[in-house]
C-alpha cells in the first residue's frame, strides 16, 4: 500500500515572512486531524530556514527544496549543495522540474547526477518527468517518458529508487489551468510504472509513489487521486493559499 504524497511547489513565490504567515495558518488547520497522506512544502531557498524552524517540531508537514546542485562546493555561483541543505530540517528535493529543464537547460544527465547527490545525503528525490503538448500530439509520449526515466535513473540502485517519488507532470498542464483527464493521467502513470518494472522488476515498481502534477485544484484532486496508479499530487498555483492547499489534502484523503 503506497502512502499518498501531496506536495506544494511554491516556485518563485513567498519570502520568509509570507512563508511564516502561510505555515501558521496552514498548521492551525492541518493539526486538527489526521489525513493519512504525506504533506510536503517546497518553498524558495531563501525561505527554507524559516520553514525549517517552524516545521522542525511538526510531524505532519515535511519540507522540500525546489532544486539542489549536483556539485558539493566550489565556483558555482548561485547554487546550493546537499550539505547546506543537510543543516535544515528537510526530507525531499524536487529534481528535474520541467521549468528547470526548459528554462535552465537541465539535461537528463544533470538530473541523474542530482538524484545521486540527493540520495548520498539521504534526501528523497521528487523526480519530475513529463511531455510537451507537441510531443504528446506527435505520438512521442511513451518514448519521451521512457527516455527521461531511463536516463534520469541511470545507475540508481533499487534501494534508492524506492525512496524516490516520481512526479508525472505533463508540461502542457503546468500552470495552464488545463488538467490532464483522470484517464490520461492514469494511462501515463501506468506506463511510468511499467517502465520502472522493466528496469527494476515488479516488486520495486509497485513500491514507488507516482504523483501527478499539472493544474491540480481542490475540485479535481479527489478524482485524480482515486486512480490506481496516482499516488499523490505536486501542486503549484493552488498550493499558494493555505485554504486551497488544505482543501486539496482533505479531498485527496477522503
Ligand atoms: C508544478 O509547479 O509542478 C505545477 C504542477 O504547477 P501548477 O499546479 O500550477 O500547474
Amino acid at each position: 500500500m503506497r502512502k499518498p504524497i501531496i506536495a506544494a511547489n511554491w516556485k518563485l513565490n513567498k519570502g520568509p515572512s509570507s512563508t511564516e504567515d502561510f505555515l501558521r495558518s496552514f498548521l492551525s488547520e492541518v493539526n486538527k486531524q489526521s489525513f493519512g497522506v504525506d504533506i510536503v512544502i517546497a518553498p524558495s531557498f531563501v525561505s527554507l530556514s524559516k520553514a525549517s524552524e517552524l516545521l522542525s517540531s511538526e510531524t505532519k508537514v515535511q519540507l522540500a527544496a525546489q532544486n539542489v546542485s549536483e556539485h558539493d562546493s566550489g565556483a558555482y555561483t548561485g547554487e546550493v549543495s546537499v550539505m547546506m541543505l543537510k543543516e535544515l530540517f528537510l526530507s525531499y528535493v524536487i529534481i528535474g522540474h520541467s521549468e528547470r529543464r526548459a528554462l535552465y537547460g537541465e539535461t537528463d544527465q544533470v538530473i541523474n547526477a542530482k538524484i545521486k547527490k540527493a540520495r548520498e545525503a539521504n534526501f528523497r528525490p521528487i523526480f519530475c518527468i513529463g511531455e510537451t503538448l507537441e510531443e504528446r500530439e506527435s505520438g512521442k509520449l511513451e518514448d519521451v517518458l521512457r527516455t527521461q526515466i531511463t536516463q534520469g535513473l541511470l545507475d540508481i540502485p533499487e534501494k534508492d529508487l524506492t525512496e524516490t517519488v516520481v512526479a508525472y507532470e505533463p508540461v502542457w498542464a503546468i500552470g495552464t489551468g488545463v488538467t490532464a483527464t483522470s484517464e490520461q493521467a492514469q494511462e501515463a502513470h501506468a506506463f511510468v510504472r511499467s517502465v520502472l518494472k522493466d528496469l527494476y522488476g515488479e516488486a520495486a515498481s509497485q513500491k514507488v509513489r507516482i504523483q501527478y502534477g499539472g493544474s491540480v485544484k481542490p475540485a479535481n484532486a479527489k478524482e485524480l487521486l482515486s486512480q490506481p496508479d496516482i499516488d499523490g499530487a505536486l501542486v503549484g498555483g493552488a498550493s499558494l493559499e493555505p485554504s486551497s492547499f488544505f482543501e486539496i489534502i482533505r479531498n485527496s484523503a477522503e
